[in-house]
């Protein structure tokens, strides 16, 4: 069984008139999830978290500072990417409150796995610093919330969103219970990401993949660096970042992957977690800019969660 979770408040964080990042995603993601092929799937509405679960991940201060940052009206520019609208703040914590939900389904075993389809995203977000669109982590916080209610010793956060996970490293960095693993488009924002950057504790993977490379490429790097590394590491809990924005038509980036490599990736790693995790797998929603495209690795990703 697989659960989604959504809510339609996610679709008052605006952005600026042309910023890709905008409602229109999720209304694409609602739109191909409610064909009658993806009607198995469980749906629920994303609740809004909490903030001590924030704590798991960011500064007090930062999250504070944050709270208090979202506009009565108009917006309010962080970086030249990044603008809380009156409706970020609700949005960003239906994202926090979609991957701790979708992860308490998993963990208590109410279903196999779960995707979370909410907005804004979350990987670029450090400790205390918004970045590329994004506020708090939701991916690394969903990890950190089942370790902390469950007791999962070892649960791994694997990212295949064009850009690298920036926050999600600097989370994770000096922490050998979370294995963070990542596919990314460089050089391209955020420039982090290079092979050699590890971690403290050799649990940080990185797999830079360079302009044009395509799909062969990037399934390489899960079957040859990845995959292994995840396997011996063996995670309780498979967190996805799930970006769509490596596909080909995608307009931020020139990965070339094709909505079936999103699907390959995503049954490579229920195979892993059915091993090493009882299947449990959260995956939660980053990026994918272009609506075609976004449709079509969405639906090539759910319909791998669901064969499950
Ligand atoms: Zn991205």
């Amino acid at each position: 069984m697989t659960l989604l979770l959504s809510h339609l408040a996610c679709l008052g964080h605006d952005t600026p008139p042309g910023h890709p990042e905008r409602p229109d995603r999720l209304r694409a993601v609602a739109t191909v999830l409610g064909e009658a092929r993806f009607d198995a799937l469980v749906r629920g509405e994303a609740p809004e978290g909490d903030l001590d679960v924030v704590g798991l991940c960011h500064d007090a201060h930062y999250i504070d500072e944050l709270r208090h940052m979202a506009p009565s009206s108009g917006l309010v520019y962080i970086d030249g990417d990044t603008s809380m609208s009156p409706g970020t703040w609700e949005a960003v914590m239906r994202g926090v409150g979609g991957a701790v939900a979708a992860t308490d389904a998993v963990m208590k075993g109410e279903t196999t796995n779960a995707f979370v389809a909410t907005r804004p995203p979350g990987h670029h977000a450090e400790i205390n610093k918004p970045m590329g669109f994004c506020f708090f982590d939701n991916a690394a916080i969903a990890a950190r919330y089942a370790q902390r209610t469950y007791g999962i010793e070892r649960a791994a956060v694997v990212d295949f969103d064009v850009h690298h996970g920036n926050g999600t490293q600097d989370i994770f960095w000096a922490d050998p219970t979370v294995m963070y693993c990542s596919t990314h488009q460089m050089p391209l924002f955020p420039g982090t990401g290079a092979a050699g950057e590890r971690g403290e504790h050799d649990t940080v993977v990185n797999a830079p993949l360079h302009d044009g490379d395509g799909g062969a490429k990037f399934r390489a790097a899960f079957e040859n660096l990845i995959l292994p590394k995840l396997k011996k590491f063996s995670p309780e809990l498979i967190i996805i970042s799930a970006g769509f924005d490596a596909h080909r038509r995608d307009p931020l980036a020139s990965l070339n992957l094709d909505a079936e490599d999103f699907g390959w990736v995503t049954r490579q790693l229920m195979d892993l977690a059915d091993n090493t995790a009882g299947g449990r797998i959260v995956s939660v929603l980053e990026g994918g800019y272009d609506l075609q495209g976004l449709k079509e690795s969405v639906a090539a990703h759910v319909t791998a969660l669901m064969g499950a």
